[in-house]
């Protein structure tokens, strides 16, 4: 992880990271912006997080757009239609429930129309400064299984074997130290290895 700290500088930040830092860390703004990142080029999260947020800054604003507006803002997300009816449905929930706040925790969000365990841990991660969750995305399953850290098969059971075999201060930097990698290195197909800090180490599973 130190040397994964030290390598990653530089790189280009995940998406969600980027708006996170922009948006001054705001759960509302991490929420979305992750709602719409799953199965998604970083690029178009970007474009479309911001065009849907010049559109409705707030849950209030945004629950009162109508599902098609948020399909046009969000085109060409993959999934729009789906993340469009999730993202109303959401803020509406947010509202009603929750006073226009983003509830913060794991229990509350992952019953939020469209928010799995991924969005639910990052948003917690980045909008709550958890210190005690592990955000496992497709990047983090696969890389911490080619590294021998965990042998598991679902991104469910990688998050629960990561509380056992990591340590715990390291726990809110994984997703983003192992995403950056991922995007960057050991990427799904063709892993560069040869140029990888972590090669000397790593048994390269599956690989
Ligand atoms: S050595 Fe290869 S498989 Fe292992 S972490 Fe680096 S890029 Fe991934």
């Amino acid at each position: 992880m130190r040397r994964l700290a030290r390598e990653i500088t530089g790189l280009e930040l995940p998406a969600v990271e980027k708006i996170s830092q922009a948006q001054a860390e705001d759960p509302f703004h991490i929420l979305i912006a992750t709602i719409l990142s799953a199965r998604t080029q970083d690029a178009t999260t970007d474009a479309a997080s911001a065009r849907l947020f010049r559109a409705a800054r707030t849950p209030r604003t945004m629950a009162r757009l109508p599902v098609k507006t948020i399909e046009r803002l969000i085109y060409p997300v993959s999934f729009y239609r789906h993340k469009a009816r999730y993202v109303k449905a959401c803020c509406e929930q947010l509202v009603s429930r929750y006073g226009g706040r983003v509830p913060s925790t794991l229990e509350e969000l992952v019953a939020l129309p469209g928010v799995g365990r991924k969005t639910a841990t990052l948003v917690l991660i980045l909008g709550f400064r958890s210190l005690n969750h592990i955000c496992v995305d497709t990047h983090v399953h696969r890389i911490s299984n080619r590294l021998g850290w965990v042998a598991t098969t679902s991104p469910e059971d990688t998050e629960q074997a990561l509380y056992r075999a990591t340590a715990r201060p390291w726990w809110p930097y994984i997703n983003l130290y192992l995403v950056t990698w991922g995007q960057n290195v050991c990427r799904p197909v063709y892993p560069r290895c040869g140029d990888c800090v972590l090669c000397r180490d790593c048994p390269r599973i599956g690989v």
